[in-house]
């Protein structure tokens, strides 16, 4: 999956719709300090479905809406589309926050739930704990990390985290067919 652009409105510093194309190749952020490159890597990952407030510089979600500054209110939402090429199709995905309701997500227009966005990215070895997007302090992150958080890792990037989440819904399945099936025989040896 190739990520070709990024828009973002009302996430962070960026109160007014912005636009990044990304080329094929290698793409630099440069700016000075305080300018918004950290958050743009953070609305990657916040799309991709990352929850935790605190890996957003926030103390809540809704930190990451346009917090007003001196000369501009706040904004009451915020909205990142993700724009992605893979297997020759265009897809684009979009998270939007809104102050007191939340957070939705759309692929291509649909509304869809969060782990549907997650699984996605999952397939396409990608995803808001990707050990390729790395951050400030990741890679001390990565050498220090434990056999097990190295491993999932691992399972990130060779692109079979997604496994995970459908063998536990294939098991839940599985033992609900189970206690049906269960039923059933008491039911059939009743009749009997
Ligand atoms: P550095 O080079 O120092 O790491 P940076 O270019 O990565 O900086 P960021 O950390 O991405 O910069 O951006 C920080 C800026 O974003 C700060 O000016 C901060 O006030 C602003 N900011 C963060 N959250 C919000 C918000 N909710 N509303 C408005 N501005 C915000």
């Amino acid at each position: 999956m190739q990520i070709r652009r990024l828009r973002l409105t009302g996430f962070k510093s960026f109160v007014d719709p912005a636009d990044l194309r990304i080329e094929h190749g290698l793409t630099g952020v440069v700016g000075p300090n305080g300018c918004g490159k950290s958050n743009l890597l953070e609305a990657l990952r916040w799309t991709m479905g990352e929850n935790s407030p605190k890996s957003m510089r926030g103390a809540g979600m809704e930190d990451v809406i346009f917090a007003g500054t001196a000369t501009r209110p706040p904004r009451d939402f915020a909205e990142v589309s993700i724009l992605a090429e893979g297997a020759g199709e265009e897809i684009e995905i979009v998270r939007r926050i809104e102050r007191g309701a939340g957070s939705a997500y759309r692929i291509n227009g649909r509304d869809v739930r969060a782990k549907d966005v997650a699984l996605l990215f999952a397939d396409a070895a990608t995803g808001a704990h990707s050990p390729a997007l790395v951050s400030q302090g990741r890679i001390g992150a990565v050498i220090a990390a434990k056999p097990a958080d190295r491993r999932a890792m691992l399972e990130e990037a060779a692109g079979i985290a997604g496994l995970h989440v459908r063998r536990r819904d294939a098991e839940q399945k599985l033992r609900a067919t189970e206690a049906n099936l269960s039923r059933l025989d008491e039911l059939l040896g009743d009749m009997e």
